[in-house]
């Protein structure tokens, strides 16, 4: 069994899509089981958020849903050009797109109305984007089923049927012990492709959560860990956890092997590349992930394991965080009063802000 999630990115278009179709086949060769892990069209969650923003203020925004539906009906209609088989199939999913859009246009007008989108409200707006893309992906799949065998064809699956959450909308938190069960009992004897939609979930009573942006690396890695795959592949637009952000420092190299922590503390601290939830259940059952280039199939990557680089003399990498709050509380008052800090911390716990980094002079001063 093997598992494979592909980003934005690397689903932006018809053309990346049929390449994603061409790579998970590829792995079929070795394997009867292959779950492929899917991040919505590039762009879409963001204008998925704007389209919620734009309806609460009141203003018009059919335009730009129109061009998001055009969008995926082009990239559909395109894909159905390579169809090797007989057209019915893309009817099927043309309805299937359309149907969603009808859904999503009526949700958007009660966000209009209402003049309010909670965040329970936005997690079901932008959960559309990965039902699009795992569809559209699904047909991508399947069109080109008469090149060799049965086992190629795919099969659609709703993440949130399998990933139960808390109800914190916009990053809930899994319940690992019944997703788990929920993923062994849905995978047990399955053969074949199985297109899954990344970053969405659902709470326990059936609402549509997310698990974060960049959440469908999580994804990838609950249920590759639930099943005990032997390793969970990220396939991106670089070759690898670069030394430094590639699209920043131009001398930035990919490594070839980085450790869990290292992993950990450079994405926590803003190398975008792996979403930092992803790490933990991997860690925790000890598979490794493997960061792969949709573009570059044949560059090695970067293996994530609990080995630990010795050959590598310098650090690991550098990466920074564009938006970031520095609070400095300071005063007199302070100097020598025990329990300053619980109650600051406290009060940003109660806020559910979470606090990266500590310090404090001596003097209690500041
Ligand atoms: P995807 O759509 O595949 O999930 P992301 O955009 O989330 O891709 O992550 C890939 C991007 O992460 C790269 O294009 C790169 O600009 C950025 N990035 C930031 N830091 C790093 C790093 N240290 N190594 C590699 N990529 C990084
Ligand atoms: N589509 C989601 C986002 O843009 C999840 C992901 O791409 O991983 O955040
Ligand atoms: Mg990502």
């Amino acid at each position: 069994m093997k598992i494979l999630k592909f980003g934005g990115s690397s689903v932006a278009d018809s053309e990346k899509i049929l390449n994603v179709v061409k790579i998970a086949k590829q792995k079929m060769l070795e394997t009867k089981t292959a779950i492929v892990v899917v991040s919505a069209l590039s762009g879409t969650t963001d204008e998925l958020i704007n389209l919620a923003n734009t309806a609460k203020s009141g203003k018009d925004y059919s335009v730009s849903l129109n061009n998001l539906k055009d969008r995926h009906i082009l990239c559909l209609k395109e894909i159905s050009l390579y169809n090797l088989n007989s057209n019915s199939n893309l009817k099927d999913t043309e309805n299937i797109v359309a149907s969603l859009f009808n859904d999503l246009s009526q949700k958007l007008n009660g966000i209009k109305l209402l003049k309010e989108v909670s965040s329970k409200t936005l997690d079901t707006i932008v959960s559309f984007g990965e039902i699009l893309s795992s569809n559209i992906i699904t047909f991508a799949f399947n069109i080109s089923k008469s090149d060799n065998s049965e086992n190629t064809s795919a099969t659609f699956i709703d993440a949130r049927n399998l990933i139960i959450t808390d109800q914190s909308y916009g990053n809930a938190k899994v319940n690992f012990e019944i997703t788990e069960k929920n993923i062994n009992k849905f995978f047990e004897n399955k053969f074949g492709i199985y297109v899954v939609t990344g970053f969405i979930a659902s709470s326990e009573d059936g609402e549509t959560t997310t698990l974060g942006r960049g959440g469908s690396d999580y994804t990838a890695s609950i249920i590759g860990s639930a099943l005990n795959v032997s390793e969970i592949e990220i396939w991106t637009d670089v070759s690898g956890l670069y030394t430094a952000d590639p699209s920043i420092v131009k001398k930035a190299f990919p490594q070839n092997h980085v450790s869990y922590a290292e992993a950990m503390e450079l994405s926590h601290f803003g190398a975008k590349v792996i979403y930092p939830p992803t790490i933990l259940p991997a860690l925790n059952k000890d598979i490794p992930i493997i960061i792969k280039n949709t573009y570059q199939p044949e560059a090695q990557g970067t293996i994530i394991s609990k080995q630990i680089n010795k050959e590598r003399k310098t650090i690991c990498g550098i990466s920074s965080i564009k938006s970031i709050s520095f609070l400095r509380l300071e005063g007199g008052g302070m100097v020598g009063i025990a329990g300053i800090s619980k109650r600051l911390f406290s009060a940003l716990a109660d806020k559910k802000i979470n606090v990266i980094l500590i310090t404090q002079a001596s003097s209690e001063h500041t």
